[in-house]
């Protein structure tokens, strides 16, 4: 059985002060929900506060995004190795980060190819967008994103994969659960023929877009689905809070 993962993404949100409070808001509780990964991406200034005060909890701290290079002269840029010292996990391909910042699926394989040198693991988001998506192409929009972001990687160690269609992200109008398992099924055959069965048995992937507190039950009974990655209401504590405790229950309970 798959451990299932709630991942928080605050995106350009909460300034340092703001995102000790959030975190002070939620540690202890958070803390104590397990059967789940939970993992919390604030923006990277806050990475070092925010790691000081989860140091020691069952909470996990990941990055929204990082450059591909090692170090050098790249201003303004985030390297792997800087994220290493801080963070387990990092968010690579987020469609925001597609759509504003250029990234293509060239850039977005340089990342994914950089992360694990540093043994950080990429939560790899793909998804169609509205039109594509209208067009019957999610399949092949989303395999192509798939295969492209993984050229050249052998070992998908911690990798976890994010299906976010773009129409649902920051919209309030999330995917129904039968579409998400049926589409997240479809990632798991691929990559069982990139790689083989086992590892495409054991690779967790994740929902997002438009998650709340009162639909996340509906991705967390998709035996396809393991969980989901968060944004808007991820800066909610108590709706946070929610989120992880139902799909720590729902996953325990299909578990039985
Ligand atoms: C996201 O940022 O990855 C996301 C899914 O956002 P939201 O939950 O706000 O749709």
């Amino acid at each position: 059985m798959r451990v299932p993962m709630i991942a928080g993404n605050w995106k350009m949100n909460t300034t340092v002060s703001e995102a000790v409070a959030l975190v002070n808001g939620m540690r202890y509780e958070l803390d104590e929900i397990d059967n789940i990964d939970k993992v919390i991406c604030p923006p990277f200034i806050s990475l070092a506060a925010v790691g000081g005060l989860i140091k020691g909890s069952s909470i996990k701290l990941g990055a929204q995004n990082m450059y591909f290079e090692g170090k050098g002269a790249y201003t303004g840029e985030i390297s792997p190795l800087m994220l290493a010292d801080l963070c387990e996990f990092v968010i690579i391909g987020h469609s925001e980060r597609r759509q504003y910042f250029n990234e293509t699926g060239e850039i977005v394989n340089k990342k994914i190819l950089a992360a694990p040198k540093v043994g950080l693991k990429p939560i790899l988001c793909i998804g169609e967008k509205l039109e594509e998506n209208e067009a019957g192409r999610t399949e092949e929009v989303v395999t192509e994103q798939l295969r492209s972001s993984l050229a050249g990687i052998n070992n998908l160690n911690g990798l976890v994969i994010a299906y976010e269609p773009v129409w649902a992200i920051g919209t309030g109008k999330a995917a129904t659960g039968e579409q998400a398992n049926e589409t997240i099924g479809l990632i798991r055959c691929n990559i069982a023929d990139l790689y083989n069965k086992e590892i495409a048995v054991g690779m967790r992937i994740l929902y997002g877009g438009s998650v709340t507190a009162a639909n996340i039950a509906e991705f967390a009974n998709q035996p396809e689905i393991d969980g989901a990655l968060v944004g808007g209401v991820s800066l909610k504590a108590s709706e946070f809070l929610s989120i992880v405790k139902q799909t720590s229950e729902i996953r325990r309970r299909l578990s039985r």
